[in-house]
């Protein structure tokens, strides 16, 4: 079995930049689910752990890519004129299996077997009908509305690669060669706890000073978007021995062990506290915004990530940071997720130096370049504001002011959370 190297997180205190933790995030981690045996029908959201080369063709014989009248291009070409004789039928899945005579013509539907010795399709819109014979218009060319064996995937070819992660387009591919199961890396087990006193689950009563628990409901559905085993834990108190006795237990069963709030400097620090007696925890200092200080460590070889209590940090730091953490765990090779430029709707200036990434709703425009606005008001618990947008402006380190108008990067959730 794989495993974190020791204390892998650890990272000199000065602030770095969000480009330079995800670089860091990167080189820290590895790997470390198993492969498994999946059906291919249960294989969907999870990821290859192993190279698939083909055993065949695809299509496996050349067919015809039209219905029409299958022929030989040598005897048309000598004499394209004359009418021809229908010599028998190939339809998918049922070919011709006799000898067409010379100068005769196969009728033929989409997806059936080029018959022996013909090499050409004429559409059948393009035929003109004499008697009991056809005749075949003039300009075919050699190989017409034919499909070559091999063409889509050649045997022995790489279908897909170890790490790919399977959309239902690839398990149609893997289905396509006939794939009956696929080996896929073991989901990543993520263990969820909240932390905090003023902490209540819905349905619980309440008491003076309580809200309900809203970020592990956030993040249980991110995490699950991601691919990973969520065990949901509910709620610390913010106290220790509490603490360190719930992280301790769930560390041995688990890759990944996430909790949110707890974690901001000069708070009660019971997370701090609590993992430095049975791991490493280590405080990155990343020039963003949202975002605390975010606290990853490790217990024994299970990765740990402390995540601010706010929800929007909460949620823009999972999405930013653990989400790469977790594809890379998991044994995902993904590029960065997809991002486009969009047309500000909105003035503002920045501080330079640290990246920000604000709450936004991109809507299409008739010029065809889009606009996004952003949500009028930054407050890192404001719920509202992620459930109005639909992905983040992404601003860089470098940007210190916004025009109405400028190009901004969009990051749409839905590129995100997969
Ligand atoms: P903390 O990081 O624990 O100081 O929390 C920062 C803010 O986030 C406080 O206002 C907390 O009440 C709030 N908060 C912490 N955890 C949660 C949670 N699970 N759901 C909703 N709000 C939370
Ligand atoms: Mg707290």
């Amino acid at each position: 079995m794989t495993q974190l190297v020791n204390d892998c997180f650890s990272l000199p205190s000065e602030m770095i930049s969000a480009a330079e933790a995800l670089a860091q995030i990167d080189q820290a981690v590895t790997r470390v689910s198993d492969p498994e045996t999946c059906s291919l029908s249960n294989a969907e959201n999870r990821i290859l752990a192993a190279d698939i080369h083909s055993p065949r063709n695809i299509p496996p014989a050349d067919n015809a890519a039209v219905d029409g009248y299958a022929f030989s291009f040598a005897d048309y070409q000598a004499n394209p004129e004359r009418a021809r004789v229908v010599a028998g039928r190939s339809a998918a899945g049922r070919p011709f299996l006799g000898n067409s005579p010379s100068d005769s013509v196969v009728k033929i539907l989409t997806g059936a077997v080029m018959p022996e010795g013909l090499d050409s399709v004429a559409m059948i819109e393009d035929i003109r009908i004499d008697g009991e014979k056809i005749v075949l218009p003039r300009g075919l060319k050699q190989g017409a509305n034919r499909r070559r064996a091999g063409e889509d995937i050649r045997n022995g070819q790489l279908l897909l690669a170890m790490g790919t992660y399977l959309r239902p387009q690839e398990i149609g591919y893997l289905a396509s060669i006939g794939t009956v199961s696929v080996p896929v890396y073991r989901q990543l087990r993520v263990a969820l706890f909240s932390t905090g006193d003023e902490l209540v689950n819905p349905g619980d009563p309440a008491f003076p000073g309580s809200i309900h628990d809203s970020n592990r409901f956030i993040l249980a559905g991110l995490f699950r978007s991601f691919g990973c085993l969520v065990t949901d834990l509910g709620i610390l108190g913010d106290e220790k021995d509490i603490v360190r006795l719930a992280l301790h237990s769930v560390a041995t069963d688990h890759d990944l062990v996430i909790t949110s709030g707890g974690v901001s400097m000069g708070d009660e620090d019971h997370v701090k506290a609590a993992l430095e007696e049975i791991g490493h925890l280590n405080f990155w200092r990343i020039a963003i915004k949202p975002g605390r200080p975010l606290a990853l460590g490790q217990i024994n070889s299970t990765a740990f990530v402390g995540l601010p209590g706010n929800p929007i940090a909460a949620m823009v730091c999972c999405l930013k940071f653990v989400r790469p953490l977790i594809l890379k765990l998991s044994g995902r090779n993904d590029g960065p997720p997809l991002t486009f430029q969009a047309a500000a709707n909105f003035a503002m200036t920045k501080k330079p130096g640290r990246t920000e990434w604000l709450r936004a709703k991109y809507s299409a425009t008739p010029d065809s370049i889009g606009s996004v606005e952003k949500f009028p008001t930054e407050g890192s618990g404001i719920l509202s504001s992620a459930v109005w947008a639909n992905g983040l402006i992404e601003l860089g380190d470098e940007v210190a002011q916004i025009k109405e108008g400028d190009l901004v990067t969009f990051l749409p959730f839905s590129e995100l959370m997969r």
